[in-house]
């Protein structure tokens, strides 16, 4: 991809993994680059899960351009074996990498992007477009010109909300305070909001199983805690998973002891709710879908995240209206038909919006889809850089190989954070026994048929929620 303007940067939104892992590319190509995060430091939105367990280990967490300039400046590689933390993840390789001589000059830190979009021309001019840089706005109202824009922004500062309809609840917005979003420190640095008080963990994923069983930890530690979850399904199989016959070891492991606790009385399970009005009630706080409510201290929405497409929106995208991913993206990533396992390895043709040299990577470019794997989003970032580069031969020659075990896996051997060899993963055969999980582990590596569980559909026949101000019809 030939630009017109080889002497501006290439602008890199975003120091996570993915964007480092293209500003890795990007050095060994020797194309000028910068990088602006809006965070103080690199892997600001991992370090904000840092209390989390990866189920993937290292071998697939780190990408190979940045493991080539560590190791030559160095760097002692983690075991490829091992499961790190988030936190592990950004201190043991996202700072070293970003730390590097060849790198660290490019990055500026508190530097949010606020908008992009093309020198002098709205989404509608079309003459000169490709020979006019990128114009990117930074939210202090800096303007920085670019050849070409690589957008690793990540979804972590968009998550869903609790509303069942995609928007806000009645009074969701009102009741921000009481909302915590996915995946709090509910044994370390959050404790304090949680221990003694009624959190209701609204989801069904696997933030939501993770967070629920460090609830029921700080039960057995706190008195007066008290653990609710709410979830649309009219059962909780999906999130249970297979259990002991899992193709994913934690995944099971996390669903037996969550079972577990639902049968003992720890966590009170409330099904088939719909979250529509979330009501302040003095120093609490009433969640309803109309017919159940819940009155609470803290509410936790597990329920997701988006992208945000706005910093973007003078630019011509052809995005999924499904997922927000590119069209070509979308049908190799539909949660409805693949894991994180089975997401075949794409790069540049699936990556290409109109707007030539404007690309999303990293989970970003998944849209909604909860498939994403660091892997794939480093095949992105090498691919990408190679078309930028003018190598088109390495663009569209994919490389990643992941196996069909173990990428996805978290099976860690008696408690450390080892995994098993043979385990399973994402569609693989399960293993015959199931270790417990050392860490609180996330397998957002999902099978299939995520999205099939059925719901209680709200039917126009059903009561309009207490305080709820609007009407269907
Ligand atoms: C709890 C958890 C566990 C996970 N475990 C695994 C796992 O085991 N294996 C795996 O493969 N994947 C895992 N994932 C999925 C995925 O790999 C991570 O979400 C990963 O962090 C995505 O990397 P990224 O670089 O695309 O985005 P992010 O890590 O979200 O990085 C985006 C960066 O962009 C910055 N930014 C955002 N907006 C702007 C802006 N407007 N201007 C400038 N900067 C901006 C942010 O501050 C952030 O630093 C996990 C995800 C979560 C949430």
């Amino acid at each position: 991809m030939s630009s017109n303007f080889p002497e501006l940067p290439i602008a890199v939104i975003g120091a996570g993994p993915v964007g480092l892992a293209a500003a890795a590319h990007l050095t060994e190509r020797g194309l000028p680059f910068v990088v602006l995060e809006a965070g103080e430091g690199p892997a600001a939105a991992v370090r904000q899960w840092g209390h989390v367990r990866l189920f993937s280990p290292w071998r697939f967490n780190i990408d190979p351009a940045a493991a080539r300039l560590l190791t030559d400046a160095g760097w002692v590689r983690p075991d490829d074996d091992k499961l790190p933390t988030g936190a592990q993840l950004a201190a043991d390789y996202l700072q070293p990498l970003a730390d590097l001589p060849a790198i660290k000059p490019h990055i500026r830190y508190g530097a949010r992007v606020q908008a992009v979009t093309r020198l002098g021309l709205d989404r509608v001019r079309s003459l000169g477009r490709e020979q006019t840089p990128y114009l990117v706005r930074l939210a202090d109202g800096e303007d920085i010109l670019a050849q070409a824009i690589v957008d690793a922004s990540g979804t972590w500062g968009t998550p869903n909300v609790l509303g069942a309809s995609g928007i806000p609840a009645h009074g969701e917005t009102t009741a921000a305070t009481f909302v915590e979003a996915a995946l709090p420190d509910v044994l370390g640095r959050d404790r304090d909001r949680f221990a003694g008080k009624h959190a209701l963990v609204v989801g069904a994923g696997h933030s939501a199983a993770n967070t629920l069983l460090a609830l029921a930890e700080l039960a057995e530690q706190a008195p007066g805690t008290a653990v609710t979850w709410a979830i649309r399904a009219t059962s909780p199989a999906r999130t249970y998973g297979g259990e002991s016959a899992d193709a994913l070891p934690a995944r099971g492991a996390l669903g037996s002891r969550l079972r577990a606790h639902v049968e003992n009385g720890t966590i009170t399970l409330i099904t088939g709710f719909s979250v529509q009005s979330v009501v302040v009630d003095g120093d609490q706080v009433k969640v309803s879908d109309g017919e159940q409510s819940v009155t609470v201290d803290r509410i936790v929405s597990a329920t997701g995240f988006r992208p945000d497409h706005t910093i973007t929106g003078e630019l011509r995208l052809d995005l999924d209206p499904i997922l927000g991913s590119t069209r070509a993206l979308a049908p190799l990533i539909d949660p409805n038909e693949h894991s994180c396992g089975t997401v075949p390895p794409h790069g540049i043709d699936e990556l290409t919006h109109p707007e030539p040299g404007y690309f999303a990577i990293g989970v970003k470019s998944y849209g909604r889809a909860p498939t994403f794997l660091l892997a794939t989003g480093y095949e992105q970032a090498r691919s990408v850089v190679a078309a930028l580069a003018g190598d088109w031969d390495a663009a569209r020659d994919v490389q990643l190989d992941l196996p069909e075990t173990g990428v996805c896996n978290s099976n860690p051997v008696d408690g450390d954070d080892t995994i098993a060899a043979g385990g399973g993963c994402c569609g693989a055969p399960a293993p015959a026994a199931v270790a417990e999980p050392a860490g609180r582990g996330l397998a957002t590596g999902i099978a299939g048929g995520l999205l099939t569980a059925p719901l209680n559909l709200i039917t126009l026949g059903d009561k309009p929620t207490e305080g709820q101000t609007g009407s269907c019809c």
